[in-house]
């Protein structure tokens, strides 16, 4: 999400007339988009600010050697919205701070600060809706993983409040762009080569449920769908010259028959969902005020699951919630078994003020959450190779990204599922096609092939 809130704000500077730095030695203005989520990331942004300001003070070791050109340094996103007026006295020599809603008025607190003017604060309202929500960078989706992949915002916001949870405090109410916008805004991004769109939520399968997305001016669903969201992923699936939709994050309540029958019927539409469930017990699930129990996880995951076998499920999960005990943690083990989760994402608890569950006491150790966390990651080691094992003398249909990392004679690029799958191109697939590639070995986290 903060990739393409960073990639929006870009863009709305490049369309002021601003030019992109090589570097950030090279760079006059630095903005620095913050994450709250856990404490360490917003320690993070906050240190990463701390250092830039101190450079453009000519303070400090990396000033005296690299001797940057940095004159404006800003701070956007969520920790802005949770410091408020703290910022400045975290951050005195900062020029100027927006919350998350507020990124539209980027460009021109921009001027101010070059006009001389600091200590610029902007806290968006709950319900605000920003400015520049469809700026993208001319290069298509840029700060994407590549220019043929772009992230599409649709939801903003949440109102689930969990009770662990501090989105919904910075980023405000539930707010679902019109339709008409988001198509819109795909169909340009396809016309300039993006192939492949994901589009973003906190709990995307709330589309148009708080806020209309639909109108009555609207033409009706070709397939009949009725919900929003179904409705926009067939909207988006009839674009001509977009290969793949997928989108992030989902809620166990939204996987209803209509978004089993989307996945099934749309062609476009990446056989893969992020369900984050975060724990396994139900008690403890009950706490986290998440809506849905074990029992109904696991039937939303069997549901997708005997629609495609192979069909990608990932997920999050928090270790040493207060009170976690051992029994618990071990439900979530058998509930990840169970599951049989692609990937998962563990994050040891992290208190957050203002949250129900910052009242109760952080009583699970450092040293135990990080075992959890450990035991979770090997547990889901050994399953990935499971799973991966299986697609092995399979035929995968690959958007080819470009040289993998490790070794530029290999190409990387996605499955369906959204599973990296290493190539060798042979001269025959270029950067943002599709290929075919035959999968002869597999990994935890990767699959490898040879063009079918
Ligand atoms: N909206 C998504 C959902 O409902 O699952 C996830 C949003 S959150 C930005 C991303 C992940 O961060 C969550 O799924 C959760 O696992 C983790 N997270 C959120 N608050 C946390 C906290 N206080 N401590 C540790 N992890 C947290
Ligand atoms: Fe946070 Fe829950 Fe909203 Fe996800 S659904 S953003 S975890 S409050």
């Amino acid at each position: 999400m903060n990739v393409r809130d960073s990639e929006a704000v870009a863009a709305m500077l490049e369309a002021a007339g601003h030019e992109r730095a090589a570097s950030e030695q090279d760079a006059e203005l630095v903005i620095v988009n913050s994450c709250t989520v856990r404490d360490m990331a917003e320690r993070k942004a906050v240190g990463k600010c701390g250092n830039l300001i101190a450079l453009k003070e000519g303070r400090g070791r990396a000033a005296r050697s690299a001797g940057g050109a940095v004159k404006v340094v800003g701070l956007i996103g969520c920790a802005v919205k949770r410091l408020g007026d703290e910022v400045f006295s975290r951050l005195p020599g900062l020029d100027f701070a927006a919350g998350p809603r507020r990124m539209g008025m980027v460009p021109r607190l921009v001027e101010r600060a070059l006009a001389g003017e600091t200590r610029i604060l902007e806290l968006p309202d709950d319900d605000e809706v920003p400015a520049g929500l469809d700026a993208h960078l001319a290069s298509g989706g840029a700060a994407g993983p590549s220019p043929f992949q772009s992230y599409v915002t649709v939801l903003l916001g949440c109102d689930n409040r969990c009770s662990y949870c501090i989105v919904p405090d910075v980023r405000g109410h539930e707010y679902s762009r019109p339709a008409r916008e988001v198509v819109a805004e795909v169909r340009s991004l396809a016309a300039n080569g993006v192939k492949e769109v994901c589009l973003l939520g906190q709990s995307v399968l709330r589309y148009g449920r708080r806020t209309p997305a639909w109108s009555e001016a609207d033409p009706p669903s070709p397939g009949g769908f009725f919900e929003p969201f179904p409705r926009l992923l067939e909207a988006l699936d009839a674009i001509p010259g977009l290969e793949r939709v997928r989108f992030t994050s989902a809620h166990p309540g939204g996987c209803t028959d209509e978004l089993v029958r989307a996945f099934q019927t749309l062609p476009s539409v990446c056989r893969h969902i992020h369900l984050p469930v975060q724990s396994g017990s139900d008690r403890v699930l009950r706490e986290m005020g998440r809506r849905y129990t074990r029992a109904e996880y696991l039937a939303a995951v069997a549901k997708l699951r005997a629609m495609d076998p192979e069909f990608a499920v990932t997920t999050d999960v928090i270790v040493g919630y207060p009170g976690e005990t051992e029994e618990d943690f071990e439900q979530t083990r058998s509930l990840m078994d169970e599951a049989g989760f692609d990937n998962a994402f563990v994050f040891k608890y992290s208190p957050r003020p203002g949250t129900r569950a910052a009242a109760l006491p952080d009583d699970v150790p450092e040293e135990e959450k990080e075992r959890r966390d450990q035991v979770l990651l090997a547990d889901q080691q050994r399953r990935g190779l499971e799973r991966n094992g299986r697609l092995v003398g399979t035929v995968r249909e690959v958007l080819a990204e470009g040289p993998s990392l490790r070794n530029a004679a290999r190409w990387s690029g996605r499955d369906s599922g959204n599973r990296i799958v290493v190539f060798e191109p042979e001269g025959r697939v270029g950067r943002g096609e599709l290929a075919r590639v035959a999968i002869r070995e597999a990994h935890a986290q990767t699959l490898v092939g040879a063009l079918a």
